[in-house]
C-alpha cells in the first residue's frame, strides 16, 4: 500500500510549528508496512489543496491530510478536499449528533461550519476534541492538533496494512565517503534496501526479508569500524 501525506497549515511554512504529525504519522505507517511515497505541506488555501488532494488520490492507494479542520477562517481543509472531489460541504447530521451527545453541544451553541464536511464523506468522530474529521474516497482528513490527529488515526488505522520488513541498522565510526564502496558491495551482494544516515557516526539502515537482512547485516558488521552501541528495530 502505497500513501502520501499532506499537512496543511500556513504556520507549517513559516516554520512556526514543526511538523511533528508528519514525522508521526510516517512513523506509524511504515510500522504497518505502508509505503509512505510523497510528504507534502501547502498553504490553507483551497485551490492548492484541491489540486494537490486531486492528483495525490489518483496516483496513490490513500491520501492522509491533516491541519485546517476547525470553524475559523483560516481552516479551509474540508472546502479543498470536497473541491477535489467537485463536492460541497454540508453539514452532518451524524457529527451535530455526536457533538450533542458525546460533547454537550447544542447546535445553535456551535460555531457555523464546525460540522460541514464533504458531501458523500464517511464522519470520523474526535475523540480528543471538536473539530470531526471525515473519509471520502481513499482520502482521509484529519484534525492538525497532534493529539487529536494521533486519537482519530488510531480509529482507522486498521484500514492502514502493508508487509512489514525487516529493519537492523550497522553503526560505523568511519565517515560517510570512506564506507561507499563497502555500501555498494552490501547491495551488490544482497537483496535489500539500504540507507545511509551521517551524523556524528554513520547509520547503515537494511531493509528486507528477516533471512537476507540478518545475513547482510553480519557481512557489514564484519567490515566497518563499529560504534559500541548498535540499534536494532523492526522486529
Ligand atoms: P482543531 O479545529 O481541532 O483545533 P485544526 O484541524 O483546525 O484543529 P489547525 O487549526 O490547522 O488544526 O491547527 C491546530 C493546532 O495544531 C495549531 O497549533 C497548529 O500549529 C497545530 N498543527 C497543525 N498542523 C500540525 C502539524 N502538521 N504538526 C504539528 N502541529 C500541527
Ligand atoms: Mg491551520
Amino acid at each position: 500500500m502505497r500513501v502520501a501525506i499532506v499537512t496543511v497549515g500556513d504556520e507549517l511554512l513559516v516554520g512556526d510549528t514543526v511538523n511533528t504529525n508528519a514525522a508521526w504519522l510516517g512513523e506509524r505507517l511504515t510500522e504497518r508496512g505502508v509505503d509512505v511515497e510523497r510528504v507534502v505541506t501547502l498553504p490553507d488555501r483551497v485551490a492548492d489543496i484541491a489540486r494537490i488532494v486531486n492528483e495525490y488520490r489518483a496516483a496513490y492507494d490513500a491520501v492522509l491530510v491533516t491541519g485546517g479542520l476547525g470553524p475559523t477562517h483560516d481552516d479551509l481543509t474540508m472546502d479543498g478536499v470536497a473541491a477535489a472531489f467537485g463536492h460541497e460541504v454540508v453539514e452532518s447530521d451524524e457529527a451535530l449528533e455526536w457533538l450533542a451527545e458525546e460533547g454537550g453541544y447544542a447546535a445553535d451553541d456551535l460555531a457555523e461550519g464546525t460540522a460541514d464536511i464533504p458531501r458523500g464523506a464517511r464522519l470520523l468522530k474526535n475523540p480528543e476534541g471538536v473539530a470531526p474529521g471525515c473519509v471520502i474516497g481513499s482520502v482521509y482528513v484529519l484534525p492538525g492538533v497532534p493529539a487529536e490527529m494521533e486519537a482519530m488515526f488510531e480509529t482507522v488505522a486498521d484500514e492502514f496494512a502493508g508487509e512489514v520488513e525487516h529493519v537492523t541498522s550497522v553503526v560505523a565510526d568511519e565517515p560517510e565517503s570512506a564506507l561507499l564502496d563497502r555500501i555498494d558491495e552490501l547491495r551488490d551482494r544482497f537483496d535489500v534496501t539500504v540507507g545511509s544516515y551521517p551524523g556524528d557516526s554513520v547509520r547503515v539502515k537494511i531493509q528486507g526479508g528477516d533471512e537476507e537482512v540478518e545475513s547482510a547485516a553480519a557481512w557489514l558488521r564484519d567490515r566497518v569500524e563499529l560504534v559500541d552501541i548498535e540499534e536494532e528495530s523492526g522486529e
